[in-house]
């Protein structure tokens, strides 16, 4: 099943010659662990420097994660994605809120966002992230059983009004909303409020999906949890499964309390944990709907034997695969021309406020094993097929 991965024609129909040539550029500027390293720190440090040769710089080196910085400047990444049957879901970057009034504002945008997505066939789920509602210092006082004063509650229900207009606006429009998961410190608060939304708006489908990160000791377990509260009361577990991506941070909060690790002690218990949720998810699709946000090829492959084992159509609406804006395109396209579901995560924003996410992809690029050099070859691999049948022609 994983040779699936192995034909890349259709990988890069989606970028133009010039696109691919820029790619590699910046493909072998990544694979040089030293250059990469010092550029994301620069960029890192004086990305919110409003300076034309920075933003220069930034627009070439993240070029392919991201889609622009306007809703408009997506519709083209989404239309071309489309055409190969790839799915979208926008995210506007939001970075570091603090206040109740940018709390308001993102709280528009995800409702603006889905509603634009409710008008198209392309985009079938939306997306939020809890500290972009609230603040994270709420989310782990309910998480640590503290109890809130009388104006932090005032504060806590405003962030659940928020989340509650939200799966409203997307249940009138007929998109699905997923909530990713942030920090540990905060992730059964967010638990609580996601499963009393799903309680409401998860009645005759999925609506509404948690994020588990399985990368945690709890994974499974709290994954296991939820279902057996969906399956007692009556509604729809939506899910995105996805390894995790604060691992650093995670791993400098417990070094600073002399915490012990909420994160497994190896990726390959990541990898059994992981594919133990895809496992249990598959066979409970009864009442779970999934998102399996992955780039890895091992999991992805288990999932679809999985789902050819229990005869389930690879079109299943409560299946979907998803994989960020340039990274692991060739799977993305591969498994929409086999007829899965597939949704690229498309993020776009002004440049300032899409630097740290989009340093961290690149990061991630870089420090996933092989990974820069598995693009870069896959590349070099279809320019040369581009040259040949030109020169044939
Ligand atoms: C569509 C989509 C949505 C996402 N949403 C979220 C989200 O809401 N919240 C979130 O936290 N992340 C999210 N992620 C990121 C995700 O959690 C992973 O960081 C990223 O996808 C890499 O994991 P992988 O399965 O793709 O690849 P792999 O390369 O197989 O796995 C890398 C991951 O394995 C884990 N790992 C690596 N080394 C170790 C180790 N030594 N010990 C234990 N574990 C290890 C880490 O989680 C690391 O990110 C999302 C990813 C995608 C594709």
């Amino acid at each position: 099943m994983r040779d699936i991965f192995n034909n890349h024609s259709y990988t890069f129909a989606h970028r133009s010659t010039k696109e691919l040539k820029q790619l590699v550029r910046l493909f072998r500027l990544l694979s040089n662990p030293r250059i990469s390293k010092f550029g994301i720190q620069l960029m890192k440090r004086f990305g919110h420097i409003q300076l034309p040769g920075i933003q220069h710089l930034q627009r070439w080196l993240f070029r392919p994660f991201y889609a622009g910085i306007s809703l408009q400047a997506c519709e083209s990444t989404v239309v071309s994605l489309s055409k190969y049957g790839v799915h979208s879901y926008l995210n506007y970057a939001i970075e570091d809120s603090s206040t109740e009034s940018e709390f308001d504002t993102n709280c528009a945008m995800v409702k603006k966002l889905i509603i634009h997505a409710g008008k198209t066939n392309n985009v079938p789920f939306s997306v939020c992230k809890p500290t972009s509602f609230g603040h994270k210092h709420l989310f782990q006082k309910i998480n640590a059983k503290q109890s809130l004063n009388a104006e932090e509650q005032i504060a806590w229900n405003r962030i659940m009004n928020r989340f509650r207009s939200c799966c409203q606006t997307a249940q009138e429009h007929g998109v699905a909303l997923l909530v990713d998961a942030e920090e540990y410190s905060m992730q059964i608060a967010t638990d609580q409020l996601v499963l009393d939304l799903m309680r409401e708006f998860n009645i005759s489908k999925a609506v509404l999906y948690n994020t588990v990160q399985l990368y945690l000791v709890d994974g499974n377990h709290r994954l296991q949890q939820m279902h057996n509260l969906a399956t007692k009361e009556g509604f729809y577990l939506g899910l995105k499964l996805v390894r995790g991506a604060y691992m650093e941070k995670e791993r400098k909060i417990t070094q600073k309390y002399g915490l012990s690790s909420p994160i497994c002690a190896s990726k390959s218990e990541t990898d059994i944990s992981f594919n133990a949720a895809v496992y249990y998810c598959v066979k409970h699709l009864a009442n779970i709907a999934i998102v399996l946000g992955s780039h890895n090829e091992d999991s992805v492959s288990q999932a679809l034997q999985l789902m050819d084992r229990y005869e389930i159509a690879h079109n299943d609406h409560r299946i979907w695969f998803s994989q960020l804006l340039g990274m692991s395109d060739h799977m993305s396209f591969i498994l929409a021309n086999k007829g899965y579901n597939v949704v690229k995560f498309v993020p776009f924003g002004p440049m300032d406020k899409l630097v740290p996410y989009l340093a961290r992809r690149a990061e991630e690029n870089t420090a996933i094993a092989g990974q820069t050099t598995k693009e870069l070859e896959l590349l070099l691999k279809e320019l040369k097929r581009r040259t040949t049948t030109t020169k044939e022609l």
